[in-house]
């Protein structure tokens, strides 16, 4: 199994930089810790989303005299999932960024069945999504806490068989105060990959109709990463879900891969249809499989 956890940006040769990632979940937390914006008394929410997703020329930049995201147009069905594939620093997690609002785009439309985000309340955009990213987010609190976040009616029945279907019960059970287990900030008291699986465990509650999973298993062992993909691939049955991954096995599967570079989506397509093409997606796909034949299994 090892030759998948050959991260994409390794096989591209180019630098892996996780800076952004970092960057992104401070972004999490600030955007949490914002007070709600004023917003019109008319704005619109999404009742019972099915997870269409739209972008319809976009244009984004981090910075006003620096555009990043380039006329950026995507439309994704209900319950597909969308594999986002490409260089570090291409603008994949900033795409994820945009999904969820926590930065404002400079032009066009980003829709969710149809309605325009910016037209909803922050917060009722961000519930619409579930999460797990590579810097795992976990507060000062109980693990129990961890898991239920957001939600106010949850029961330990509840907590428990999230818990359980993501694979966490077990070792949170090994812990000598269980599901009462305080984390700290860097919860440095259980692995990244438990965190992980908290992680998950909390996305299972909140059932989103949208998932982000931004290189969730990039920095666990091949033995968590196997449980955490395992628990994943349960999460993402029935709902839309976007994947950046490195590992190809994970991408193989997806109903749309998008090649990203600088900004824009370079090729779109299934992995047939991309290997047909025989170009960026299909190179990188030779490189990794031409590894897997250099590593004993
Ligand atoms: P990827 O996820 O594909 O590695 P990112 O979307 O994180 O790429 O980053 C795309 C580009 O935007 C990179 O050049 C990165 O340095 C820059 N970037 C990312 N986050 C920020 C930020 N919060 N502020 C300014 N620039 C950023
Ligand atoms: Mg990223």
């Amino acid at each position: 199994i090892r030759q998948f956890s050959q991260p994409i940006t390794r096989v591209a040769g180019i630098a892996n930089v996780i800076q952004s990632t970092i960057a992104s979940a401070e972004r999490v937390f600030e955007i949490l810790d914002e007070e709600e914006e004023v917003v019109s008394s008319n704005s619109t929410e999404v009742k019972s989303p099915k997870g269409a997703v739209s972008f319809q020329d976009v244009n984004f930049g981090y910075t006003k005299d620096h555009a990043l995201i380039d006329d950026l147009t995507i439309n994704v069905e209900p319950g597909q999932t969308v594999a986002i594939v490409g260089p570090s620093g291409a603008g994949k997690t900033t795409l994820m960024n945009l999904l969820m609002r926590f930065y404002e785009i400079d032009n066009g439309a980003i829709k969710i069945d149809g309605i325009d985000t910016r037209t909803m309340k922050r917060s009722h955009v961000r519930n619409l999504f579930g999460m797990v990213l590579q810097d795992v987010w976990l507060f000062n609190g109980t693990i129990q806490d961890n898991i239920a976040y957001g939600r106010e009616n949850v029961t330990k029945e509840e907590i428990i068989h999230a818990a359980k279907a993501a694979h966490a019960d077990h070792f949170i059970r090994t812990l000598p105060d269980g599901y009462q287990t305080i984390l700290n900030e860097e919860a440095s008291n259980i692995s990244v990959g438990q965190k992980q699986l908290l992680t998950i465990s909390r996305a299972i509650i909140a059932n989103p109709a949208i998932l982000i999973l931004d290189e969730a298993t990039s920095s666990v062992d091949t033995r968590t990463e196997f449980q955490i993909q395992h628990a994943m691939n349960k999460l993402m049955n029935g709902r839309t879900s976007f994947i950046v991954a490195h590992r190809l096995s994970t991408i193989k599967n997806a109903d749309t891969i998008l090649v990203m570079d600088k900004g824009s989506v370079i090729e779109k397509g299934s992995h047939d249809e991309l290997l047909a093409k025989d170009g960026f997606y299909a190179d990188l796909y030779t490189s990794q499989y031409a590894r897997k034949a250099q590593v004993p299994v």
